[in-house]
């Protein structure tokens, strides 16, 4: 689960020309408009990073005329990047203070100090409700699933760069990146298991939490629909390995097919080794793809992702903090002026974060 609602302490405050209620606060990667008597530099605070879906209680009552938002039916704020006058504003800090109501009837006592309780980085999500807000899903893509997302497959998931800043031009300096663009699609995942001793093989493919069901019943989903007809079903089996094959599908009635593409297409991001648990590299990943259309994958229908750099630095590329990494993933995307941004996977498929273009958020709509 990504942790949506975290404790973390309020780096820098700067002023906003010709505002006098609101300042800019600076928490980590990322920077949001908050109240100028909320906050000290240094004091803790509940941190809401884009995409929350927080249920309507007191505490957000004052964006719920703006922000209002029902998700599984249910009366809520969903926080999403805006610009207030003028500054770019993600997330959303409230004072820590506002949710000391939370312990009612625990063990929290009147005077006891709050930082007892809100350790930074702790994870306040679940204690507040706060979900991940996504759209509902589109029909194309409705149907039955036979069971949960496999435990031994990793989610497609990416780390966004504001979280991990020093992991990457830290711990990460120097290292060596594929740089691939984000497309905006629905998460794909087409698996194999080679029969053994004990079990018969197994096939599956999986939308972002689901292992669908691949009967006839519910053959008309687009997921289902592309593991068979892209032969990738066949060409998995004919390769005779235990991996994972995952992308962004792509076109008609998915999401709002930003690309405009006139059939469905799948962009191949990663492949997972089952046996090993490991990813593949990028190097790796491109000659494999190479052996599935020998064994009769479909060229047009499944292509990599498009890859914006092989082996780069982000010193190469002129990035040298978070600010010029989220400008360099202002740019375009296959048939849109503005693309979602990018997702680096280090050399050695163990690491890997993803940069929104800042562009792409403003504009996103729903
Ligand atoms: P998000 O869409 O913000 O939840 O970011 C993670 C998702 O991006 C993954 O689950 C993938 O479905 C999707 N994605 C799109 N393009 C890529 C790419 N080039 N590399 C990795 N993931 C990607
Ligand atoms: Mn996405």
């Amino acid at each position: 689960m990504r942790k949506l609602a975290t404790i973390r302490r309020i780096d820098e405050i700067l002023p906003i020309e010709g505002a006098d209620a609101i300042v800019l606060v600076k928490i980590d990667g990322w920077q949001c408009v908050a109240l100028k008597t909320e906050f000290q530099p240094g004091d803790l605070c509940v941190y809401f990073e884009i995409d929350s879906w927080i249920p309507r209680m007191p505490q957000v009552e004052h964006l719920y005329s703006r922000a209002g938002k029902k998700f599984n039916d249910r009366e809520g704020v969903r926080i999403r990047t805006i610009k207030l006058r003028g500054q770019l504003s993600q997330g959303l800090a409230l004072p820590v203070s506002h949710f000391v109501n939370l312990f009612e009837g625990s063990d929290f006592d009147e005077g006891q100090e709050l930082s007892e309780f809100f350790f930074v980085g702790n994870d306040v999500s679940e204690m507040i409700g706060v979900e991940k807000f996504e759209l509902p899903v589109p029909t194309e893509l409705s149907g039955r699933a036979r069971g949960n997302f496999p435990t031994f497959i990793p989610k497609t998931d990416q780390e966004r760069c504001q979280n991990i800043s020093s992991n990457i031009f830290i711990k990460n300096a120097g290292a060596r990146y594929e740089r691939s663009m984000k497309l905006d699609g629905t998460s794909f995942t087409g698996y194999h298991i080679e029969p053994d001793l004990a079990t018969e093989e197994i096939s599956g493919v999986c939308s972002r939490n689901w292992d669908l069901d691949m009967s006839d019943s519910n053959s008309h989903n687009s997921l289902v629909r592309m593991f068979i007809d892209s032969g990738l079903q066949a060409a998995l089996h004919g390769f005779r390995r235990d991996l994972a094959v995952q992308g962004e599908l792509m076109g008609p009635g998915i999401l709002k097919n930003r690309e405009g593409l006139t059939s469905h297409k799948l962009f191949v991001f990663d492949m997972f080794d089952i046996d090993s648990g490991l990813y593949l590299t990028p190097t790796q990943r491109h000659t494999v793809l190479e052996k599935l259309y020998e064994l009769g994958l479909n060229k047009d229908m499944v292509q990599s992702v498009p890859i914006l750099g092989m082996d780069v630095s982000l010193e190469e590329l002129g990035i040298t903090d978070i600010g010029s990494l989220l400008l360099s993933a202002e740019g375009a995307s296959l048939n849109h002026k503005i693309r979602e941004g990018d997702v680096y996977k280090r050399m050695d498929g163990e690491f890997s974060f993803k940069v929104i273009s800042n562009k792409f958020l403003l504009k996103e709509e729903d």
